[in-house]
């Protein structure tokens, strides 16, 4: 007789735990070796090298860095199921584990990410796991889902090497999903008011934008009426983005945090180049135009007042998350079954933004957090306090959603698919990126 969806989940189980040392040793040593995006080859050849070891079948240097494995069920052809996988890190030179040449660090927790993709794999290749499920299993490890260093990815789109600046957007571009039915991934989260596992909710969409603020140099002591200050135009500008904050609406949650990435080239020079980067967030598409709009304004007063110029390049950034409730109702029993049902919350709206956005606008997705670190997110100080929790029961939670979706002849698989109302398709979503994408030069009439 065929085994329950218990007893495969039992089996899966009992497995992630018989490999765990092992599956957290790899983690642990991606979290020493921090590579931030596109830019993940060590940590991507782990992960095929790892592949490789299990007999998995899997293509490499997708969107640059990319490992897809392919697993299939022993029951026939059916639906597709990727679990994924993050692979970038962040850079946070202070952080104790960053690389001491590049600044990178895994503040974000994406090296347990790998792991519980690894784990999860581990899970359904137990003995008489697989042989039950009907359709495929992807682990995908996936570049580039922190948007950071965005001249270097500009770099990238202008050689031609990527025409998007984060991994999942590009695979998309390139048709790595179109096999794909759905998707799964675990975030880890230090997050006080988290339970263990946190049901997801939803987050913010976003577009990135670079600025440079064009003047003339002087000698900053000799003849300063000379110069055009273009680091006084990025500051009336960047106050001219404070004197927009009233006008957002509390509800749409817009965040709009611009930095200064050159200001200037000597100090005895009046700045005669100065560049700023910005994402704005919010949590509509409609709220992100809005506040887009209000942006470009702003940097344009900037180069109005001081007489400067303002080249202002517009990148699509990320679409807000849409999880799905069919996925969730699965998720749910199983966070319980592993944590207690008390130690399971539920994440409301959140403002930051992630590139499973997108994929979610295309497909059935679920996103959930574990709750396995200390510090604050994307600080110097964040880090992983409980590996077992964050990698192997995370690992488990997706492994035993996996065996409801695909046991039983994929039913659930199939009913997901066909109750989700995802928004876009890939060609909807390609020109709906594209449309963001944008080169304004301002250069206002002196007098
Ligand atoms: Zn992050
Ligand atoms: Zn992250």
């Amino acid at each position: 007789m065929a085994p329950t969806r218990e007893e495969l989940k039992r089996m899966a189980s009992e497995e992630i735990d018989r490999r765990g040392d092992e599956v957290i040793q790899v983690a642990r040593a991606i979290g020493e070796h921090p590579e931030p995006g596109f830019r993940e080859q060590r940590t991507a050849a782990v992960v095929s090298e790892w592949f490789r070891g299990f007999g998995i079948p899997y293509r490499d240097e997708l969107a640059m860095t990319g490992v897809k494995g392919e697993l299939r069920g022993g029951a026939g052809e059916g639906p597709t199921v990727a679990v994924i996988g993050e692979l970038d890190s962040l850079v946070v030179p202070d952080h104790p584990n960053a690389d001491t040449q590049t600044g990178a660090a895994h503040a974000c927790g994406h090296h347990a990410q790998i792991g519980m993709m690894l784990a999860t794999t581990v899970g359904l290749l137990a003995s008489d796991v697989l042989p039950a499920l009907k359709g495929r299993v992807v682990p995908f490890a996936i570049p580039a889902e922190e948007y950071i260093q965005i001249e270097y990815r500009h770099g990238l789109r202008e050689q031609g090497k990527v025409e998007f600046l984060t991994g999942k957007a590009e695979l998309l571009k390139l048709g790595e999903f179109d096999d794909v039915d759905i998707a799964l991934i675990t975030h880890t989260s230090s997050r006080p008011e988290d339970g263990d596992l946190v049901l997801a909710g939803s987050s913010n969409g976003m577009v990135a934008k670079m600025v440079t603020f064009i003047g003339r140099s002087s000698h900053a002591g000799a003849a300063p009426w000379r110069g055009i200050n273009a680091l006084n135009a990025a500051m009336v500008a960047i106050q001219a983005v404070h004197a927009q904050r009233e006008t957002f609406h509390d509800e749409d949650t817009v965040r709009i945090h611009p930095i200064i990435t050159k200001g200037g080239d000597a100090v005895s020079a009046v700045p005669a180049e100065v560049r700023l980067e910005s994402f704005i967030r919010g949590r509509t598409l409609e709220a992100v135009r809005d506040a887009t709009l209000k942006f470009d304004r702003s940097m344009r007063a900037g180069a109005m007042a001081i007489g400067a110029e303002a080249r202002i390049t517009t990148l699509p950034g990320y679409l807000p998350i849409l999880n799905d409730q069919g996925l969730e109702d699965l998720y749910r029993p199983n966070a319980e079954a592993l944590v207690g049902a008390d130690r399971v919350t539920k994440a409301e709206h959140r403002t930051h933004s992630t590139d499973m956005g997108d994929l979610s606008n295309l497909m059935p997705v679920y996103h959930p957090n574990v709750r396995a670190a200390e510090g604050t997110g994307h600080g110097n100080d964040y880090v992983i306090t409980d590996w077992d929790l964050g990698i192997l029961t995370a690992a488990k939670a997706m492994a035993f959603t996996v065996i409801d979706l695909l046991a039983d002849g994929a039913d659930d698989a199939n009913r997901v698919v066909a109750e989700s109302k995802p928004p876009l398709t890939r060609d909807g979503y390609l020109s709906l990126m594209r449309s963001y994408m944008g080169e304004e030069v301002y250069a206002p009439e002196i007098v």
